[in-house]
């Protein structure tokens, strides 16, 4: 179990040229608009009509035509009363007609004139101000014009684009099908988190902590029993989790006597396109491809290989996986990385690209004191990794670095 000299590992960059050189194809279904939020559009949301459709009154008060109506006290025929979902009779000169909110102006009508700003006298209304044309009024088209696009392919579907997807129609759209994903825990000392550790136990904290993770990520997770660290424990449990669009398995990873997955994983005739790189924490993370019976995927079967330590198996998972599970979600693999000024001094980094704990705000991040890839409890307290590359330097205090986001973590930003 001889540790590989660092410099023949592959760099982050390189282990991410792997993954991003998969082929991938998404899986387009067609859902309810209802069961779309979070979802990735996977067609254009185009307008169907032109918004508002009718030249429309946006505040409650008199249609009128504001040729009638240059100067104040002008005292008009009031002509019967539109409300919204109504269609008004054509008005003349000299005529008014009340109207609400959300109704449409009546023919010969080019502007309202807002209740306030009149008085009532029988069946005439005495306009105190002069009127414009156009006041008050949304005209058709004026928020946008049938045939424009409105949501293009490839959009996350948040609130307010379900709303747009509502008002143009769109009562089933077509989607990018959440990935779906298997979690295995693997590990002789994991017991359930109800229970109380005794002796060398430890309670199945990965499994929790990576489902939520994959859950934001915009995942479907399906959490398997704990594997004993037992061969055919570990083969029975990867071919159930083949079952899904990917597998993630975490611990038993490295070179241990007990570490049996990259081994298993070869024996299944995976194809283990990474097994280790240089990045702290998380080096001995895997992936690996095939084709296996139990795939239902039109892409390869695929298995990611995460170090038991809690924080190494976050950032793979953030940094490294995700790659993959945005595309397959039909979104961009690219993450978003703030360059932010460093709260404190940073220490010089080794060999390895490092992701730190830290606490960010708008434009400042401050690095965390971590105890390392065990140290769960530190990461609770951050909402950001700050990025070291290889080697880099110490940096001082104001200098600028890079940082990407834990997903879901406050302040949400
Ligand atoms: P391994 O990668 O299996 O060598 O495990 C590395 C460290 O992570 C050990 O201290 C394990 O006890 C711990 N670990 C492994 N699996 C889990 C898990 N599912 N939840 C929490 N800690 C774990
Ligand atoms: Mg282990």
């Amino acid at each position: 179990m001889s540790d590989l000299p660092v410099d023949t590992l592959l760099t982050v960059d390189q282990a991410i040229a792997i993954l991003d050189a998969v082929p991938i194809q998404p899986r387009i279904v067609q859902l309810p608009l209802a069961d779309a939020l979070g979802l990735r559009l996977a067609e254009d949301i185009i307008s169907d009509s032109d918004y508002p459709p009718f030249d429309k009154a946006i505040m409650d008060g008199f249609a009128v035509r504001s040729a009638d109506a240059s100067a104040a006290g002008v005292s008009l025929i009031v002509r019967g009363s539109i409300a919204a979902g109504q269609i008004g009779q054509p008005i003349g000169m000299g005529e008014a007609a009340a109207i609400m909110t959300g109704a449409p102006l009546p023919p010969g009508a080019n502007a309202v004139v807002p209740v306030e700003q009149t008085s009532r006298d029988g069946n005439r209304v005495i306009l105190n101000k002069p009127v414009k044309p156009g006041q008050s009024v949304a005209r058709r088209g004026s928020d946008t014009s049938m045939g424009r696009l409105l949501l293009s392919k490839g959009t996350l579907l948040g609130p307010a684009q379900i709303g747009v997807a509502a008002t143009v129609g769109k009562s089933s759209v077509a989607i990018y099908a959440a990935p779906s994903v298997s979690l295995l825990a693997t590990g002789d000392e994991l017991v359930e988190i109800d229970q109380i550790p005794t002796g060398s136990q430890i309670r199945n904290s990965n499994l929790h902590m990576l489902s939520a993770l994959l859950r934001k990520l915009g995942c479907k997770v399906r959490e398997l029993e704990i594997a004993r660290d037992h061969p055919d424990e570990i083969r029975a449990a990867i071919g159930d989790g083949l079952r899904e669009d990917a597998l993630f398995i975490t611990g038993g990873m490295s070179m241990g006597e007990h570490d049996y997955v990259p081994r298993l994983l070869g024996e299944l005739g995976m194809d283990l396109r990474i097994s280790k790189l240089r990045i702290k924490p998380g080096k001995p993370f895997v992936f690996a491809i095939g084709q296996h019976p139990n795939s239902v995927s039109a892409n390869p079967a695929m298995v990611f290989g995460l170090p038991g330590n809690p924080v190494s198996a976050f950032v793979c998972t953030l940094r490294l996986a995700n790659r993959i599970l945005a595309r397959l979600s039909g979104g961009n693999p690219e993450p978003q990385i703030d360059n932010l000024k460093s709260i404190g001094d940073l220490p010089a980094n080794g060999p390895r690209e490092t992701y730190l704990p830290a606490f960010r705000t708008l434009d400042q991040v401050e690095l965390l004191n971590s105890n390392g890839s065990a140290d769960l409890f530190t990461l609770g307290r951050a909402n950001a990794l700050i990025i070291r590359e290889e080697n880099a330097s110490p940096a001082s205090a104001g200098a600028m670095v890079r940082v990407i986001n834990l997903p879901g973590s406050t302040p949400a930003l």
